[in-house]
């Protein structure tokens, strides 16, 4: 199996040590299968996931792609993150591993601008649309302030700047990216939810 190895940051040939099938009790009893593969580059190991996409499993075409859980586990959105905004962290999540630092902070505005259009704020632009999200409560001060941040670092990456967007710089703001997700696509409606049932 194909798979990104961290350890050699690149897509390797892996070697399969052992695998479990077995029935996912959250997602209608789907079958999965976890896999212990070894990077024949290197020799780590990592642990993946798949789901029985087709109907038998013999057959290796009818498994999903590997998604890792161990090392370093994989990206996983909420899912109620607008469409726009989950293909740009997914993007952003690939610049980062190609080491497209810049590239990878032009993702992470464009990720917040489908949080603006998601919200339907009427400025197409992103400075304003950030301050409507405050204005219309969606993001409070801090998450605020995270944005402005993404927004400057944004501007810098799309624009021939003579400032560069290091490693770290591009990281953190990943991770904000992916805070302000949660907040807005889970911890918000979960909150809502758990109002609800203490009013009814
Ligand atoms: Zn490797």
């Amino acid at each position: 199996m194909v798979v990104y190895c961290p350890a050699c940051e690149a897509l390797v040939q892996t070697e399969k040590l052992s695998s479990h099938e077995k029935f996912n009790v959250d997602y209608d009893f789907a079958p999965m299968r976890y896999s212990l593969l070894k990077c024949t580059a290197c020799n780590e190991i990592q642990l993946v996931e798949q789901y029985l996409v087709g109907y038998e499993p013999e057959n290796e075409d009818h498994w999903s792609s590997a998604k890792r859980n161990w090392p370093l586990p994989e990206l996983e959105l909420p899912l109620h993150v607008p469409a726009v905004t989950k293909k740009s962290i997914e993007e952003a999540e690939r610049c980062l591993r190609a080491k497209a630092f810049t590239a990878c902070t032009v993702m992470t505005g464009r990720a917040l601008e489908g949080i603006c259009r998601h919200y339907a704020t009427s400025s197409r632009y992103l400075g304003a649309g950030i301050k409507e999200l405050k204005e219309q409560g969606v993001i409070d001060e801090k998450l605020f302030e995270w944005s402005e941040a993404l927004h400057l670092h944004r501007n810098i990456a799309a624009h021939a700047d003579e400032r560069t967007i290091t490693e770290e710089d591009a990281r953190d703001l990943m991770d904000f990216t992916i805070a302000i997700c949660e907040y807005i696509f889970v911890l918000s409606e979960k909150f809502k939810d758990f109002k609800a049932r203490q009013n009814s």
